[in-house]
């Protein structure tokens, strides 16, 4: 079967967070349409692709995506009239060409990826097939059935997320006690609302950060983990058996590369990488720990791997802003033996082809996937899709509130139902 793409047009929309993103729709030669809108990090790791912005001062506090939609309705709408939609690859392939810099920066990840999504929504729908098996097509991969991921929530929002005290970034519930998605939903539901009683009753404040979690001042930093288990309990859950806690430390954001320590002004403490490494065993053997997202900073290889020598067989140690989705830096982390599992964002990478490569890479190594929106978002669901494709482990898509979270979620309850698991 062929497609051919008829229009591609940009335009620009407001994310989560009142900020300027692309909202892209591929309509097909049948009348077919696919539409995409592209997330936006905050705590952006420094090797990611380039989030194209207009930094005219005077439009959106130089936030404006007006030269990114410029660059969909020009050159990259060029470039792809015509073209077959089911040739997601060469579709990828040829944006990428067309921007010929290492990094995105001349067209914009943001316009790539809005591009490449649409596309992959529209021929999802000509071949009227839901998204998740139409990649599978596509990509040709090869899985035994359908697993749905279980769900990272982060319920207590910090860093860049949040402004509060907390310097670390997200404190996330794990319902790994539960055979199906909608439980384990249910579960985290349940627990994000106990949790806001127990913050209620101790006088804190119950408003939410940018990934819906709550975000209150805290004295120290391990407070925020007490609370967690305050919460589970008072829900009626058991820790380790039903629930397991994460942490995104997001460590590159208070990292300071010229003394190489970590700034932690929550507890008015400088850690040294190994001192880190000591907190989180500390934390493993005090708190039913699961997983560890960017404990060290994006380039302390060399603490990276000690801290995966130290707890690499009994926790996920997930590089996010250490790998951001891009394979050579996956690769380097297998060479070097660092971390266990993969954090997959498709805007740090830019298309949805090299971000199923990085995936490929890294469940070939037996790194676990964990499918990842970004802390500006939109109502666009296909990350639920892509985890699914996949068989990813886990989907981390903020707290159970806020509808630009819960849009992936209440996706994966859809697809759950669909597949009658
Ligand atoms: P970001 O945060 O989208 O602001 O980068 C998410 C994360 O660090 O996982
Ligand atoms: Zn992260």
């Amino acid at each position: 079967m062929l497609e051919r793409i008829d229009t591609i047009h940009a335009h620009e929309i407001l994310d989560s967070r009142g900020n300027p993103t692309l909202q892209v729709t591929v309509l097909l030669k049948n009348g077919t349409r696919g539409v995409a809108a592209v997330p936006s990090g905050a705590s952006t790791g420094s090797h990611e692709a380039l989030e194209l912005r207009d930094g005219d001062k005077h439009r959106y506090r130089g936030l404006g995506v007006l030269k990114a939609v410029k660059h969909v309705n020009g050159p990259i709408a060029k470039a792809l009239t015509g073209r077959d939609v089911f040739g997601l690859q060469a579709i990828d392939d040829t944006m990428r060409v067309l921007d010929g810099t290492d990094n995105k920066r001349k067209l914009g990840a943001n316009a790539i990826l809005g591009v490449s999504l649409a596309c992959a929504h529209a021929g999802a729908k000509r071949a009227k097939m839901p998204l998740y098996a139409y990649l599978r097509d596509v990509y040709n991969l090869n899985y035994k059935g359908y697993k749905l991921p279980v769900p990272l929530l982060n319920v207590f929002n910090g860093g860049r997320h949040a402004d509060t005290n907390l310097d670390m970034q997200e404190f996330i519930i794990v319902p790994v006690g539960f055979k199906t998605f909608s439980r384990q939903l249910q579960a985290g539901s349940e627990i994000f609302h106990a949790l806001g009683d127990v913050l209620r009753a101790d006088g804190l404040d119950t408003d939410v950060g940018n990934e819906g979690g709550y975000a209150p001042d805290v004295g120290r930093t391990e407070q925020a983990l007490e609370y967690l288990l305050k919460a589970v309990n008072k829900a009626g859950y058991k820790p380790r058996k039903d629930i397991r806690f994460g942490i995104d430390v997001a460590a590159s954001e208070f990292f300071d590369a010229r003394t190489g320590k970590y700034i932690l002004k929550t507890d008015r403490r400088k850690l040294s990488g190994s001192e880190m490494i000591a907190l989180y065993e500390q934390w493993t053997k005090k708190y039913p720990m699961l997983s560890i997202e960017d404990g060290l900073s994006e380039d302390e290889w060399t603490d990276w791997q000690t801290l995966t020598r130290r707890l690499g067989s009994d926790l996920l140690l997930i590089g996010d802003d250490l790998f951001v989705t891009n394979k050579e830096r996956v690769q380097k982390g297998l060479d070097l033996g660092v971390a266990n599992a993969v954090l997959i964002k498709v805007n740090q990478i830019g298309t949805l082809s090299e971000t199923m490569e990085t995936i490929l890479l890294a469940q070939k190594h037996r790194y676990k996937i964990v499918i990842s929106h970004r802390s500006g978002e939109t109502t666009d669901t296909t990350i639920a899709d892509l985890a699914v494709a996949v068989n990813a482990e886990y989907i981390k898509s903020g707290a159970p509130s806020r509808s630009e979270r819960l849009c992936k979620y209440n996706r994966l309850l859809e697809i759950e139902e669909e597949l009658g698991s």
